[in-house]
């Protein structure tokens, strides 16, 4: 190695230039190969070294949000659930509401998408460099009660307030007891106007009340989400059942009975 490369190194390893060791060399002889201007030559190796470092963010953000499945908006097909306005859905992409604070509640029976376009805008806030977190509100219960039992509630609360987008997947499956409803709620309320919350529901709003086994907490919870909120209802058939019915395993009007 002559002892430019090595300075070279040395100041990329200083200045935690991860990708540029890797292809700074090629770039440099493909430059000179095409008599590129310097200016040229620094974009170059500027935006090699950018390109890896979001790869790299989109990554590991996308490992931290704990999606179930990675789908994206392109693989939604709006034909098949005509009750999802597609400029409403592009429109939440931008992540305006995500700027302002807002939440998204997506409602409708099971297999409709729900989970699927929670995902996909979760996965655009990540690539605009968001950091956002994915829990089922079954999954969230247990870890308020693991984390009662360990006497750490409250860092518990932090860690689920700091994400700048939560996705609560499936409210609605799952009766909560008063504890889970309180913490709910705890949770909601320290989030209100600090961070956005996307929640899928099978339940309309005004069944929230046997989720929680008491209205006035479900009330309370649905006023702090609804405030600044926008609501998809999702009304058509599940997904899930398209083929088997195309195979004709199910007969065409069979009404939604899987579970989510
Ligand atoms: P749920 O409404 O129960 O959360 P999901 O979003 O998990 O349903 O959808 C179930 C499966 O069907 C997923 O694999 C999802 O990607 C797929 N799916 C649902 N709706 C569509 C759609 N309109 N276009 C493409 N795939 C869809
Ligand atoms: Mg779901």
């Amino acid at each position: 190695m002559s002892l430019q490369s090595e300075r070279l190194l040395n100041h990329m390893q200083r200045l935690r230039l991860s990708h540029l060791p890797n292809c700074y060399e090629a770039i440099a002889e493909e430059a000179s190969a095409k008599d590129l201007p310097y200016l040229d030559f620094l974009e170059q190796a500027l935006e090699a070294e950018s390109q890896a470092k979001h790869t790299r963010n989109v990554r590991l953000k996308t490992q931290w949000a704990h999606f179930p499945y990675n789908k994206g908006l392109d693989q939604f097909d709006f034909d098949f659930q005509p009750s999802v306005d597609e400029r409403k859905l592009r429109e939440l992409a931008g992540l305006a509401f995500l700027e302002r604070k807002e939440n998204v509640l997506l409602l409708g029976p099971p297999g409709v998408g729900k989970t699927h376009l929670a995902i996909a805008l979760g996965t655009e806030a990540i690539v605009a460099g968001n950091t956002v977190y994915f829990v089922t509100v079954q999954d969230l219960v247990q870890q308020f009660q693991r984390a009662r039992d360990e006497n750490k509630l409250k860092e518990r609360m932090t860690l689920l307030v700091k994400p700048k987008l939560l996705i609560l997947d499936e409210m609605g499956y799952l009766a909560l007891d008063p504890f889970a409803a309180t913490c709910l709620f705890r949770l909601v309320s320290e989030r209100y106007e600090k961070g956005s919350i996307i929640v899928t529901s099978n339940k309309s709003y005004g069944d929230w009340g046997t989720i929680f086994a008491d209205n006035v907490i479900a009330s309370a919870i649905l006023d702090r989400l609804l405030h600044h909120s926008t609501t998809i209802n999702i009304k058509g058939e599940s997904y899930r059942l398209k083929d088997k019915k195309k195979a004709g395993v199910i007969a065409a009007k069979t009404p939604n009975r899987e579970g989510a």
